[in-house]
């Protein structure tokens, strides 16, 4: 899609899909009709495939009860083990170093717990003013756990714009006071990729131990965190890889670190074979199992299993190719169609800093966005200004972005928008 080829056309966009090599998935999600889903990216939409596995182990619940521990053709005993394999891939990690298990939040939890070893001078946690809420509040739970202040011991790197935050600062923020850092891959904002592989090697250079927050970059772009020899990371499974609401989520950790005691243990951190022995001390896993607590979800990491299918299908390498070209597709309409409008394009425009997602600001950006949604295009609405839209690989046409673009301009030329309160709903 060079600048000489590109059109502003209906056609160009409809051209664009005939040579869509991912076209063929989009029939096997749940679109709406007369629905331009631009949300994938905070929820990913149904596949049949997702759908299927579901059925199929709630099929093993019905047939086998207890037994399904243990059989059928997806046990759940070591369902998380197996579905951590099928993510190894997407994240460039070894199968071992990956266990689907917990949330975002309560992964973070225990790996903080894990990983966070104060020792003299070294006591702080290091962060950014960027990150989503909830990371922030596991990392000052954590300090506070370990009778630290939150207020003197969280460090957070400010950004100098709002939207990015610059990997030379957060370099300058790594002292020797800092013991583990905790950072977004992509900020969930601007859709920011850091460079882990940079920041990794500054950290360690230090001495300090890095995670990363992958919830806006797994499924969406390409990772090696054992290459980068990244120490840990967790994130969700329910918006790039389309794993339905709440489904589980999933950790790595690098396997310099087997055998580090989980901070915190349950029963399923234990080695698979002894684990029925009901012994009072724990002989934790050799591996990213050691991590789990308690019993898997084992119902809402099923849809995991089809969805990740499609993944291993499609390719990474694919499906990054798709999401890049089909971003900068959307950008150079919103360039276009909407000049002088108010606009302004918050996200990176460098392929290797842009995520998955457009990241639009305007003054009026919460009534736009229920406008959008009034028109059938789902976006949606980060205070204090942002339109975030995601076209996703898997299932945005080109003809759909072409149509939401119409859509939005025509909003603002007949000012549709001002039929509504510019304040976000209960869940933006
Ligand atoms: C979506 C998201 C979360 C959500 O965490 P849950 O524990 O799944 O609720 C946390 N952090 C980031 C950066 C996210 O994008």
């Amino acid at each position: 899609m060079d600048e000489q080829t590109f059109e502003y056309s209906l056609d160009y966009a409809l051209q664009l899909d005939a040579e869509d090599s991912l076209a063929k998935y989009q029939a096997e999600f749940y679109k709406k009709k007369g629905i331009i889903y631009l949300d994938g990216n905070s929820l990913g939409l149904l596949s049949k495939r997702a759908e299927k596995s579901l059925l199929e182990l709630l099929d093993s619940w019905r047939n086998f009860g207890i037994d399904g521990w243990t059989e059928g053709e997806y046990p759940w005993f070591d369902l998380s083990e197996r579905l951590g394999k099928m993510i190894a891939p997407l994240i460039g990690a070894l199968d071992d170093e990956v266990i689907v298990s917990g949330s975002t939040t309560t992964n973070l939890h225990q790996l903080v717990a894990t990983f966070f070893e104060p020792n003299g001078r070294r006591n702080k946690i290091l962060a950014d003013e960027l990150n989503f809420p909830s990371d922030i509040y596991t990392l000052q739970s954590q300090l506070k756990l370990r009778g630290f202040d939150p207020g003197i011991h969280l460090l957070r790197v400010k950004s100098r714009d709002g939207r990015l935050i610059e990997e030379d600062d957060i370099i300058a923020a790594m002292t020797e006071e800092v013991a583990i850092i905790l950072l977004p891959s992509v900020l969930y904002r601007s859709g920011q990729i850091l460079d882990m592989k940079r920041l990794t090697n500054e950290a360690h250079k230090r001495g300090i131990i890095i995670g990363f927050d992958l919830c806006h970059s797994i499924g969406a772009i390409k990772h090696w965190l054992d290459e980068w020899d990244v120490d840990f990371a967790v994130w969700c499974n329910y918006k790039y890889l389309n794993s339905g609401p709440g489904a589980v989520g999933g950790l790595y950790v690098n396997k310099r670190h087997f055998g580090r005691l989980p901070g915190l243990a349950g029963w399923f951190s234990s080695q698979k074979d002894k684990q029925f022995d009901m012994e009072h001390i724990l002989t934790a896993a050799e591996h990213a199992g050691a991590y789990q607590i308690g019993t898997p979800h084992i119902l809402s990491m099923a849809p995991l299993i089809g969805s990740l299918e499609m993944f291993e299908e499609a390719g990474m390498d694919h499906l990054r190719n798709k999401s890049l070209q089909i971003t900068r597709y959307m950008m150079n309409l919103i360039t276009y169609e909407l000049n002088d409008m108010g606009f302004t394009i918050g996200n990176p425009l460098d392929d290797h800093r842009r995520g998955g997602h457009i990241y639009l600001e305007h003054k009026e950006a919460a009534r736009i966005c229920k406008a959008l949604k009034a028109n059938g295009v789902i976006p949606d609405f980060r205070a204090p200004n942002g339109i975030r839209l995601a076209p996703i690989a898997l299932y945005t046409t080109y003809e759909e972005v072409w149509n939401s673009v119409q859509l939005l301009k025509k909003i603002m030329e007949d000012e549709q928008y001002k039929q509504f309160e510019n304040k976000r709903g209960v869940v933006a």
